[in-house]
């Protein structure tokens, strides 16, 4: 077992509010940060995904999306396997409507595997698609990955900013920290917590935490998160019940 260090919540240029984050920009920027692991999680849609791994040397590139649920609550999904990554975005674009105004929103880069701009998402992916958080999640779960609420206390697709509390029966895997800590008049349970960038621009991107495992791989950070068979995570076990101090 060895540590990895990881930033869990990166863009790339499909993403309208990202800028010059190619997937060779990407790739770079962690790898000169020292990061062994990113999630690339464009919102609503995995579909650079393929050409980050493709330009990927050392880091190691997990799949991922950030859906922008019915009630406008991000939520980071990622997965082991590009396969799930694209099937819930095949489920996510058949209830997203609209199209992009890249006058006002900005341009949705598609690239390949070779590195070049191929051409424009159309769809509106900074827009909120019709699937409610529980489906998303049950969706998530059924392809085997794993979700992650995003910038929680932030009023634009943060749950709690949103809606005000973390639903109990909502089948979170972790969330993110806020950067201000945690409220300490929250209810959130034993939820495992994650420190990632949701980097928009390379210099954002950082070995923000880190996991002590055998492998990169989802059941091997839910065991760090645990603290279960000498994994670990730095910082240490950073669940939101010790950060509450109960
Ligand atoms: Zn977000
Ligand atoms: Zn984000």
């Amino acid at each position: 077992m060895r540590w990895f260090t990881a930033d869990l919540h990166v863009h790339t240029d499909l993403s309208p509010c990202a800028k010059s984050m190619s997937p060779d920009q990407v790739v770079r920027a962690a790898e000169s940060a020292g990061v062994d692991v990113i999630a690339i999680c464009d919102h609503n849609s995995a579909a650079n995904v393929a050409a980050v791994q493709a330009a990927a040397a050392q880091v190691v590139v997990l799949p991922g999306l950030e859906v922008n649920t019915r009630e406008e609550v991000h939520l980071v999904c990622l997965f082991d396997h590009l396969e799930g990554a694209l099937a819930l975005q095949e489920m996510v674009y058949r209830e997203l409507p609209g199209e992009n105004d890249e006058g006002i929103f900005g341009p949705q880069w598609l690239y390949n595997e070779a590195g070049d701009r191929i051409g424009l998402e159309r769809k509106f992916l900074a827009g909120s698609c019709r699937l409610s958080m529980q489906a998303v999640i049950a969706l998530v779960n059924r392809l085997g990955g794993l979700v992650i609420a995003p910038h929680p206390m932030r009023t634009y697709g943060g749950i709690i900013g949103v809606l005000g509390f973390i639903p109990k029966d909502l089948q979170l895997g972790a969330i993110e920290a806020p950067p201000s800590g945690w409220p300490h008049h929250s209810p959130l349970g034993e939820i495992p917590g994650v420190i990632a960038s949701d980097a928009h621009r390379t210099e954002e991107i950082g070995p923000h935490m880190a996991f002590y495992m055998e492998r990169v791989g989802l059941e091997e950070m839910k065991y760090a998160w645990r603290g279960l068979e000498g994994r670990r995570t730095h910082p240490k076990f950073l669940m939101v019940k010790e950060a509450l101090g109960r």
